[in-house]
């Protein structure tokens, strides 16, 4: 069925849609990267019909979340599913938190000194960003650490080669277990999931084969239909929503 009409005829829906480079387009500094009027516009329209759960589940942290999301009256995700934030505005922790990992990765990432680099520190992860860096000589830098880590053979840690950063995070925390939440609460009619880069892999395997996976930028073979950027997948969801 095309997803407007599978939209029309369903009652109960779900959207858990990405931040970065999906909602919201990139910026040299992450913390640049703020909701356009657009984008904002959009979730609330989507959130105002009561037959629609919206979530923005995203590799942020929770104060950026807040921060830049906070004030809509929709369910929040940060750092790759561990922690969720409930529509009265309180954040949960999804798993039990252990820290004893970070020193060894950090030292790691510290070893890569390509100017523009920068570490981030999350509750749960350590991400090494180049977007700043000379394009080869971050992808060089980023191709070594990834291999330095994975000597590491920390089966708790897993690695992800994302969108200009190299993400250490804990296994078992990612966006399919952020999904199987709201799977787990209730039969869902029309489900659409968006995201760019392979932490959203993650998210459209847990969902069912009915689900809208759309993949934003190059196309995934996770998913079913594929934008080419934030701008193309605001206007999908408004078409949706009007
Ligand atoms: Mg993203």
């Amino acid at each position: 069925m095309p997803i407007r009409q599978h939209y029309l005829a369903s009652h109960k829906r779900l959207f858990l849609v990405d931040y970065d480079g999906t909602l919201v387009g990139f910026t040299d500094n992450p913390d640049d990267a703020l909701p356009t009027a657009a984008a904002l516009d959009i979730l609330k329209t989507l959130s105002a019909d009561s037959r629609n759960t919206v979530a923005v589940v995203s590799g942020r942290d929770c104060e950026f979340m807040d921060q830049t999301l906070g004030k809509l009256p929709i369910s929040l995700v940060a750092e790759h599913g561990l922690y969720f934030r409930d529509r009265s505005g309180t954040w949960h922790p999804t798993v039990p938190l252990n820290q004893d990992w970070k020193p060894a990765v950090r030292r790691i990432l510290e070893s890569a000194q390509v100017p523009g680099s920068f570490i981030e520190e999350k509750s749960m992860g350590l991400v090494w960003h180049y977007r700043r860096c000379e394009p080869a000589a971050g992808e060089h830098a980023a191709a070594h650490l990834i291999t330095d880590l994975e000597l590491l053979a920390e089966p708790e840690l897993k690695v992800a080669d994302g969108s200009k950063v190299v993400e250490v995070s804990i296994v078992g925390v990612d966006k399919g277990q952020a999904a199987r939440h709201w799977l787990e609460q209730g039969e869902y009619d029309f489900i659409l999931a968006a995201g760019d880069d392979t932490t959203d892999e993650d998210l459209f395997q847990s969902l069912p084969a009915t689900a809208h996976k759309v993949k934003v930028g190059a196309p995934s073979p996770s998913a079913n239909l594929t934008v080419a950027d934030p701008v193309e997948l605001l206007e999908l969801l408004r078409d949706l929503a009007h």
